[in-house]
């Protein structure tokens, strides 16, 4: 194996939720070095104002259902830059290891011999309620919050290889007594809600959804847990949007998000 090729680096980092300047001083250091930069999809061109002008810049975005560059090319092409010396970033949305499939891009990486680094960037499960004032953890409505996926992994995903998963236990989220922030959720919160419902979620639980949050683009429903999937089709609101669901919904910033919609 050839192993003369170690001066080149991964920086694998996050572009935040949306709004440009939700990037960390680091980012835009690490971003004004890079040789390569290879985005995904949901990074705001702005950000790519701190690269250098010489930089090439390789889009590689994958949006759900949409062909696009697999995972496995982008590892190798990572690797091969790398191993040419380039200094690459991985310019991801939110944070890398937040759904990003950075933990696998870091492991191939390290399985290969290259050195990689990790910059982190604000998740949209924090910035994007944040934006119409949810503070997801609120003591007094919450224990705390969980993350999870809405997305149904294994066959409408060939690139994972991890066991199908599509339904949460949702009888175990409800006991545990936390804001529910559901991502990649808009296309199958019909599903979702059923499930939260069976489980004995309560029909009027507060629940929202936001989409391009963070964006001048933002466009938000407030709704009860049984309402939420009509409402978001009434809305006509899409992808990338956050699923919320909790009694911390109700601190949402109603004064803003109407002047919001009316500005849209
Ligand atoms: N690593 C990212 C998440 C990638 S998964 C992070 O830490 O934020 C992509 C999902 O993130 C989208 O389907 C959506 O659920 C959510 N998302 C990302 N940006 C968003 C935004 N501006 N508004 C609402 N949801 C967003």
């Amino acid at each position: 194996m050839n192993t003369t090729n170690l001066c080149g680096k991964v920086w694998l980092v996050g572009a935040g939720p949306g709004d440009p300047e939700l990037l960390t001083l680091k980012a835009v250091r690490v971003l004004a070095g890079a040789n390569v930069v290879l985005v995904d999809d949901l990074v705001d061109p702005r950000i790519l104002e701190h690269a250098r002008p010489t930089a090439r810049i390789v889009h590689v975005g994958k949006r759900g259902g949409c062909r696009s560059t697999s995972q496995a090319f982008i590892e190798k092409l990572m690797i091969r830059l790398a191993r040419r010396g380039a200094v690459v970033v991985r310019l991801k949305g939110g944070d890398p290891f937040v759904f990003g499939r950075g933990g696998e891009e870091a492991e191939a990486l390290n399985q290969a011999g290259i050195s990689c680094e990790v910059v982190n960037g604000i998740t949209a499960g924090i910035a994007v309620p944040a934006a119409i004032g949810i503070p997801v953890t609120h003591r007094e409505l919450a224990h705390g919050v969980t993350f999870i996926t809405g997305h149904a992994r294994g066959a409408s995903n060939p690139d994972s290889s991890s066991p199908d998963s599509s339904s949460p236990d949702w009888a175990a989220l409800r006991a545990g007594g936390t804001t529910l922030v559901i991502y990649m959720g808009m296309r199958r919160v019909e599903t979702l809600v059923k499930g939260m419902l069976a489980a004995g979620y309560p029909a009027d639980t507060p629940a929202c959804a936001i989409q391009n949050g963070t964006l001048e683009t933002q466009a938000t429903v407030l709704s009860t847990l049984s309402a939420l999937s009509k409402r978001i089709t009434e809305a006509g609101l899409g992808s990338p949007g956050i699923l919320i669901i909790g009694d911390v919904v109700r601190l949402a910033n109603v004064a803003t998000i109407s002047s919001q919609q009316r500005a849209a």
